[in-house]
């Protein structure tokens, strides 16, 4: 790949103050940037392209080897610590962070803060970011099992389509910010103990834009966001859980004047299932036997999340006695294997009975048969179950 003249790469000629370089260069940054081009290859080719003349056109000394030998003169050959056009998306932060103004969420860490405001450390020109939006979705369990598509209606600000997000009503409402002069900075001169401190910060009249606007946009007063309704439609994946925020990219509120849209965050609700039970991945079922079923043994129906199926009880089965359905739970969220439906079995001793039934129970309870035989894996009971919900 042949690399691009430095100079081009930003848009400033041979002669550029450094200044000028650093302005360009932000534009391009800000206009690349991954929050605002998220999953987009081509923008991340183009950031990174813009850090790389940067980190030349903007040191005096490599800039002017650059001037005389071109791409050689400040290839990886020469000078330790150049990057050789192999800048990783943290290198450039780390070394030109600044640059943004702290104006992006810490999505690659050291950033603090969200909104651009606030920050006494930032100069430039600042980028506004819309505040995240968050709301809730509730899921069935039968959604949580498969994935689900939900289209949900959120209130937001939007881009105020009438100005495009400037604010301006057109192109000749603007006029040179009378703080800054135009230079979208101020240079602070105050006297201490110690002598003279000089601070450099971004005018906050303009916001280091170095204009204001005269003639604001009458749909969004100026603000270049308005309120509206945005149909938003959320691919929840499967095995999702209780309490999980899931974020969106970019579906938060906009920003004012055209800076990064806020994340959605959107918080995960189960709803309560009317007979299973959610265990982490598995499910659970209390299964009531009469008691003719767990002595003679019987098939009965049970829930899962999609629908009833059969399963057969044996003979003489025992309350407590857990049946494990491999594969009737909850899929891993964004994982492979599933977890398990487990049908606890009771058995529904009668409370009322008929005078003639009393007759015959007080005669089945009188035989050999119906006296307790517990087997000592039956007596095991209390260990298995300690164990199961261990
Ligand atoms: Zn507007
Ligand atoms: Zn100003």
């Amino acid at each position: 790949m042949s690399k691009r003249d430095y100079y081009e790469v930003l848009g400033v000629s041979k002669s550029a103050s450094q200044e000028e370089i650093k302005k360009a260069y932000r534009k391009l940054a800000i206009k690349f940037h991954p929050d605002k081009n998220p999953g987009d290859k081509d923008a991340e080719g183009k950031f990174k392209e813009a850090a790389a003349a940067y980190e030349i056109l903007s040191n005096a000394d490599k800039r002017s080897r650059y001037d005389r030998f071109g791409h050689a003169g400040v290839g990886s050959a020469a000078g330790a610590g150049g990057f050789g056009g192999g800048m990783t998306m943290e290198d450039i932060f780390e070394n030109f962070g600044d640059i943004f103004g702290g104006a992006f969420g810490g999505s690659f860490g050291g950033f603090s803060g969200f909104g651009g405001y606030g920050s006494s450390r930032q100069r430039g020109r600042r980028v506004n970011k819309g505040s995240n939006l968050r709301v809730k979705v509730t899921l069935s369990l039968k959604d949580i099992a498969h994935g689900v598509n939900k289209k949900i209606k959120v209130n937001k600000y939007i881009t105020c389509d009438a100005c495009g997000g400037n604010g301006a009503k057109d192109s000749s409402s603007y006029s040179n910010c009378s703080t800054c002069h135009g230079a979208g900075q101020v240079t602070k001169v105050t006297s201490t103990f110690l002598g003279q401190m000089q601070t450099t910060q971004t005018c906050h009249v303009c916001g280091g834009e170095g204009k204001v606007i005269t003639n604001k946009c009458t749909k969004c007063h100026g603000e270049g966001i308005v309120q509206d309704a945005e149909v938003i439609s959320l691919d929840i994946p499967a095995g999702v859980a209780e309490g999980m925020q899931l974020s969106v990219s970019g579906k938060g509120n906009a920003a004012r004047r055209g800076g990064i849209n806020g994340d959605l965050i959107v918080l995960i609700q189960e709803e309560k299932h009317p007979d299973l039970i959610r265990d982490g991945n598995d499910l659970i079922y209390g299964l009531y036997l009469n008691f003719a079923e767990a002595t003679l043994g019987s098939t009965v129906e049970i829930p899962t999340v999609d629908g009833k199926v059969k399963i057969k009880i044996e003979p003489g089965t025992q309350p407590g006695k857990i049946l494990r359905l491999r594969g009737k739970g909850l899929p891993e969220v964004n994982g492979y294997g599933k977890g398990d439906l487990l049908a606890n079995i009771n058995v529904w001793i009668p409370k009322n009975l008929s005078k003639e039934e009393e007759k015959q129970v007080q005669q089945l309870g009188n035989s050999d048969n119906f006296q307790p035989q517990p087997t000592s894996d039956d007596k095991n009971f209390f260990e298995k179950m300690k164990n199961f919900f261990e």
